[in-house]
């Protein structure tokens, strides 16, 4: 729940009806790139001899890695978990002394602010484990605004400002152009049989909104198509894992039987590809929605080039868990066993190489959002 009762500041804006809360599950102490933590935060606890007080971090806390910025400081894990997870999964750092002594990375997870033409937008990201639970029973995501705000942005606010946004290539409308599109899209999404409809209805809605904004009518959806692209992401993501898997890479036995887990999980996806796809329930479906919205609201999109990608990327994600899920007995997918895998299959995905599959898996991302079907 939010530490302070202070309201939001009038100009953040967050996904309508969207709350959360930390369960203090973990998940994302785990197996996540830890850093970068600031230089100050890394001199802070070794002025405070954190080693002495925390026996893990006896034999250091953080790993200088190289960044495309230069060398930058990495908490350690240890099997996998971050040095300062205690077994009852809170924080060694917190607990000593408080949360201004934590990097800046750790207090603001699990949201994300960005500064657009409208102010601030706030979203909690979708690799939360416990954003489906609490998404039912947290706080209003509006009343954690002030808190985020006030944290240490040591690289700044990430800011939206592209002078133009591309739906898909040769696709593009001027910015203010896109504020209109994307607030009447969030808006559509969330109202009539939107809020339950199943992810791929929802892409479709979105594109149909989007092609028809700008005066175009775009190919009509070929399930084949959609079906093709899905199944050659599925083949890009397996064939890195399987490398991973195959390679003695040093990686700690937590992070291989992670990585093992959602191989499982892609193949059984690809086994079932052909197969009718089996729904989400209704709970299950209200949280993709919320997920969807989340993403537009963040311009999640632009990591991918651009908003058909984005939106492919967010039906790939959501189909991989469609996929991989076992349906209960009514023959649907719960909230809990979609979330699981989608919670998972993101953060594996955060990895820098499959980051790197996906830019360059552009073009099938895009198939996914161009051949979606309502
Ligand atoms: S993954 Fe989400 S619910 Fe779990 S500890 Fe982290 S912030 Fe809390």
């Amino acid at each position: 729940m939010p530490s302070s009762s202070a309201s939001a500041p009038a100009s953040v804006r967050v996904p309508e009806g969207a709350r959360w809360a930390c369960h203090e599950c973990g998940a994302c102490c785990r197996l996540f790139q830890l850093g970068p933590v600031e230089p100050a935060i890394v001199e802070g606890l070794r002025a405070r001899d954190v080693g002495a007080a925390w026996a893990p971090a006896a034999a250091g806390f953080v790993e200088a890695r190289p960044t495309p910025e230069g060398t930058a400081w990495y908490l350690k894990k240890v099997d996998g978990a971050c040095v300062f997870l205690q077994p009852d999964n809170r924080c060694a750092v917190h607990r000593l002394y408080g949360a201004e002594a934590k990097p800046a990375f750790c207090r603001e997870f699990p949201f994300h602010l960005v500064e657009d033409d409208l102010g601030l937008a706030l979203v909690a990201r979708g690799e939360c484990a416990g954003f489906f639970e609490s998404s039912r029973t947290g706080a209003p995501m509006e009343d954690y605004a002030a808190e985020v705000l006030a944290l240490p942005h040591p690289r700044g606010i990430p800011r939206f400002a592209p002078e133009k946004v591309t739906i898909v290539a040769g696709l593009e409308v001027e910015r203010a152009r896109w504020m209109e599109l994307e607030a009447a899209l969030l808006v559509k999404l969330n109202a009539g049989e939107g809020p339950s409809a199943q992810p791929e209805a929802l892409v479709a809605l979105s594109r149909t909104h989007l092609f028809s904004g700008c005066g175009v009518r775009g190919p009509a959806a070929d399930p084949a198509r959609l079906r093709g692209a899905i199944g050659a992401l599925l083949q890009a993501i397996g064939m890195v894992l399987d490398h991973v898997l195959s390679t003695e890479t040093g990686a700690p036995p937590a992070e291989r039987r992670f990585t093992a887990e959602l191989r499982e999980a892609l193949r059984r996806a690809e086994s079932r590809l052909a197969a009718p796809l089996p729904p989400l329930d209704a709970d299950a479906a209200r949280h993709a929605n919320l997920l969807l919205r989340s993403a537009i609201l963040s311009k999640g999109f632009q990591s991918v080039g651009g908003v058909g990608p984005g939106l492919g990327l967010f039906l790939f994600n959501t189909r991989v868990a469609q996929l991989a899920a076992e349906t209960n007995a009514e023959g649907v997918i719960t909230p809990a066993a979609f979330s699981a895998i989608y919670a998972a299959f993101v953060r594996l995905t955060l990895n820098a190489t499959l980051q790197r599959v996906l830019l360059s898996a552009r073009p099938a991302l895009v198939d996914g959002f161009v051949h979606a079907a309502g």
